[in-house]
């Protein structure tokens, strides 16, 4: 059934519409008429809440004509189609309607049952064809809006991000001169430079400086987050003897290993030279041969090897530690994440580490890798592209 809502102040034109609609009223295009006189009734049908699926209005009517009447229709229901009947004489009126969006006109006299029927069907398809593009065109207008917000909120984001950078960045550098100056201070005291310390007032004050030293390891880790963080960190680039700088690592932790009774044994490859920052490559073997002893009991062996293939070094660090827990794995190369285990409460950190070396091996364009079995060790695997030969 086709709702037709006729418009016409004229009896004549319009018992003929709804004769000629009946004639061709068939179980395909069955038709059912509601007929007013003027524009102002038309909306009054069209905002009640009823069912309309064309408009057919005569152009020139008591209280409004031609554009007035598709402007005050569209306004009641903007996705109805409108057909305007003239006579003759004001075709040009229709024409302008045309323009402004009225889906066709019929000049009167000139109607049939058959016209009828086509004008109809084809301006509710038109019509339908033309409420699917408009949507689309909102949706696609809405989309872009989107966009445009969210970049403009990544925009803002990325300041922010880069204002919490330069803060602790900032904050750390403020922090580190006079931590160091209390370090410097409390060393003084302890090694006897201003007097003999009593033995109690020794205990005090190596309880001090380990405390300083604590502070100062994480401001020390907080710096070098904001440094590798900041947009503009460069690498130095030049050939490493990765050997080498493992060999310096296990040196400088040398006292450590020896308080804990732990033995490091390596095994080298003679392909050791990697295209990479020597000094940043440094940190990362620092940091897992410390991590090594420090989540490892008295007395355990840790392993290190570098192996060479396909122009990749391959670096590991194994340990008998503690061992991580397979739900924590995907977590330690998180910012300050610090995973429980059966050492964390005497084991000190900043949850930093692994954060900045695995930064640090992504800037080289590597990958470390972390196999661990709680109870028994973990190892953790670093590769990086071997330098050209
Ligand atoms: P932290 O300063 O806490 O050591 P890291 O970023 O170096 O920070 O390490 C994150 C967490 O990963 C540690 O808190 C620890 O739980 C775990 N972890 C790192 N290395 C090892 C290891 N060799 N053995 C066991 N657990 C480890």
């Amino acid at each position: 059934m086709v709702e037709v809502l006729l418009v016409e102040d004229n009896p004549g034109d319009a018992r003929l519409i709804a004769e000629h609609l009946r004639e061709t009223s068939d179980l395909v295009n069955d038709y059912h008429v509601t007929h007013v006189e003027r524009v102002d009734d038309a909306v009054r049908k069209l905002t009640d809440g009823s069912r309309v699926d064309i408009i057919l209005s005569d152009i020139s009517l008591p209280d409004s004509a031609g554009e007035d009447t598709l402007i005050a229709l569209n306004r009641a229901a903007k996705e109805v189609p409108v057909i305007f009947m003239t006579g003759t004489n004001d075709e040009g009126l229709a024409v302008s309607a045309i323009h402004k969006g009225a889906q066709d006109y019929l000049v009167k006299g000139r109607i049939d049952g058959e016209i009828l029927a086509r004008a109809i069907q084809y301006a509710i398809e038109r019509k339908k064809f033309q409420n699917q593009l408009n949507e689309a065109v909102t949706r696609a207008r809405l989309a872009s809006q989107r966009a445009e917000l969210l970049d403009s909120q990544k925009r803002q984001l990325i300041k922010l991000n880069r204002s919490k950078d330069d803060f602790i960045s900032i904050a750390s550098h403020q922090l580190r001169t006079p931590a160091t100056a209390v370090k410097q201070y409390v060393g003084m005291f302890l090694e006897g430079y201003v007097g003999e310390v009593s033995p109690d007032q020794q205990e005090i004050l190596k309880k001090a400086y380990k405390s300083n030293e604590r502070q100062l390891t994480v401001i020390n880790e907080l710096l070098k987050t904001a440094q590798l963080d900041a947009a503009d960190f460069r690498l130095e680039m030049r050939n490493c003897s990765v050997n080498e700088l493992l060999a310096e690592s296990k040196a400088d932790l040398a006292p450590m290993l020896k308080l804990r009774e732990q033995r490091v044994t390596f095994q080298k490859t003679d392909d050791d030279l990697a295209l990479a920052d020597c000094d940043e490559l440094r940190l990362v073997f620092d940091n897992l041969l410390e991590n090594a002893s420090k989540y490892s009991e008295n007395g355990k062996r840790i392993r290190v090897s570098t192996m060479s293939a396909k122009g990749i070094i391959k670096i590991t660090v194994a340990d008998q530690g503690v061992g991580i827990k397979q739900e924590d794995l995907g977590l330690i190369f998180d910012k300050f994440s610090r995973v429980d285990n059966a050492m964390s409460s005497t084991v000190e950190g900043s949850g930093l580490g692994l954060y900045w070396v695995k930064r640090i091996v992504d800037l080289h364009d590597g990958t470390i890798d972390v196999e661990s079995t709680p109870g028994k060790g973990s190892k953790f695997t670093v590769c990086l592209p071997l330098a050209q030969a």
